[in-house]
């Protein structure tokens, strides 16, 4: 490993900019094919939109509705993938639909969306259920009773997203030909007509630039793509994102009596996820079009109105007030452009991989849950290069890098004793992330 600009070598196969969890991805893929490659970030590792997600490892319940059941094949397979390689990160969890007379999904279809969604698992998820209005109370005592007619229960998994991509990083850079550096950003490069790509990169604290060379060069920018690709004079970039904005608070676990996770679907046709984790609740997430800074966003008021709004429609005994947030947090959803998708809401997570230049490779768009799959599109093209064979299954192995603490592997824990754990792992690393209102 390497932690200083001056450290890394003149030549690298691939330089990768973009340390979310998507570079990431691509990262570990290329270092378990033995390619040198530098991955590079101009923040922290994971600082931007890789750690502002809903912290779900999901299939995407509501795509169901779009008929987009190869996204949600493969988001579930990939989610049931990581509840295996990573235990220590993320949790499969109960999420409970509420069902009211004037829900506008009655009961039985429901019943079909569930069924469908285990199917497109294989049947790996825990079986859906459907509870009564009682047993939706005895385990949500605080949600709104009034016309409640019970709900339907789902399974998908919490992620410690932040950490999981420093994972992916870590597991990567323990091949020596693979270095990763945080708060260096691509200054400029250059196509040359050898082949190569000439790249000035600076580092952002000391405010020093080096020259570096490489044959491949990935952009795995998430939602700063169109902002970094405008800057090339030799790739013609035609913008390719649809940006989308979203908000999320925390609140204290004794604010709001749930035992499981809860999806809320206001009338405006959103969605809202209530997820405890630890001692919090986090809530969110809004939709909105995003303004000219892209980076370390903060939730607007009126994101926060909006969340705390619905919050206590559906929980009107807890009455939740701004007082009441521990803290927030705001990231960029880097949505691809879908002409057939008038809303945003609706626009379609698929990912997209670019070529603009046979040497460069762009990756956007996705979802947290689908990194491995998007960045095999990228390694695939890359190890071919090199002549070697491309190895899918490489990315199913268990991380190299293994936890010094991995408590989840010791046998005789209660589930007491692994509650604690996980409290700890989920404060510690939240703390890290989200900054006070
Ligand atoms: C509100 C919200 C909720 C979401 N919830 C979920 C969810 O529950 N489940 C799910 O599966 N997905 C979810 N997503 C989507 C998911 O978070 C993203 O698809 C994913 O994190 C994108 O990762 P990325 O690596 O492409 O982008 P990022 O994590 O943003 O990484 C891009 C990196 O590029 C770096 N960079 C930019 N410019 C430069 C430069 N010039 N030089 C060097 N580095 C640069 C940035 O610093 C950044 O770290 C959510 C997204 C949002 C916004």
């Amino acid at each position: 490993m390497i932690s200083n600009l001056s450290e890394t070598k003149d030549f690298y196969s691939t330089i990768i900019i973009g340390g979310g969890i998507v570079g990431a991805g691509v990262f570990r893929d290329l270092s378990l094919h033995d390619i040198d490659t530098l991955l590079i970030d101009k923040k922290d590792f994971a600082s931007q939109t890789s750690s502002k997600s809903s912290k779900m490892l999901h299939g995407g319940i509501r795509y169901l509705e779009n008929f987009d059941f190869p996204l949600v094949w493969e988001a579930l397979h990939e989610k049931n993938l990581w509840l295996k390689l990573a235990p220590h990160l993320c949790f499969e969890e109960k999420f409970y639909l509420p069902i009211y007379s004037d829900s506008i999904r009655p009961k039985w279809m429901i019943r079909i969306g569930l069924f469908l969604y285990d199917l497109l698992s294989s049947f790996q998820n825990s079986p859906y259920e459907m509870k009564n209005k009682i047993e939706t109370l005895e385990i949500n005592a605080d949600l709104k009773e009034e016309d409640l007619k019970g709900s339907g229960v789902y399974h998908d998994a919490v992620v410690h997203d932040g950490r999981l991509t420093i994972e992916v990083l870590r597991d990567a850079a323990i091949n020596p030909r693979c270095h990763a550096l945080n708060h260096i950003g691509l200054e400029d490069y250059e196509f040359l007509n050898d082949g190569r790509i000439r790249v000035i990169l600076k580092d952002e604290i000391e405010g020093v630039t080096k020259e570096v060379f490489c044959n491949d060069i990935v952009f795995a920018t998430g939602p700063f793509t169109d902002k970094v690709l405008a800057k090339s004079a030799q790739i013609h970039w035609n913008p390719q994102l649809l940006p989308s904005r979203g908000s999320h608070i925390w609140i204290s676990k004794e604010r709001l009596k749930i035992k499981t996770a809860i999806l809320l679907t206001p009338n405006d046709g959103r969605v809202i996820f209530v997820i405890p984790q630890a001692d919090r609740i986090l809530v969110g997430t809004t939709e909105s079009k995003v303004e000219e800074e892209y980076f370390d966003l903060q939730p607007t008021a009126e994101e926060i109105t909006y969340l705390l709004a619905n919050l206590n429609q559906y929980f009107p005994k807890a009455k939740i007030q701004e007082d009441d947030i521990l803290s927030s947090f705001a990231g960029i959803r880097p949505l691809v452009k879908d002409d057939s998708t008038a809303t945003l809401g609706k626009t379609a997570r698929v990912h997209k991989y670019f070529q603009p230049l046979k040497n460069c490779h762009v990756l956007v768009g996705g979802k947290y849950t689908t990194f491995r799959t998007m960045a095999q599109d990228v390694a695939r093209s890359i190890v071919h290069k090199h002549k070697k064979a491309y190895i899918q299954d490489k990315t199913l192995a268990e991380f190299r890098f293994k936890m010094r603490y991995n408590p989840f592997k010791q046998k005789g824990f209660t589930p007491e004793q692994e509650a604690q754990v996980r409290k700890y792992e989920f404060i510690r690393c939240e703390e890290d992330f989200n900054r006070r209102l």
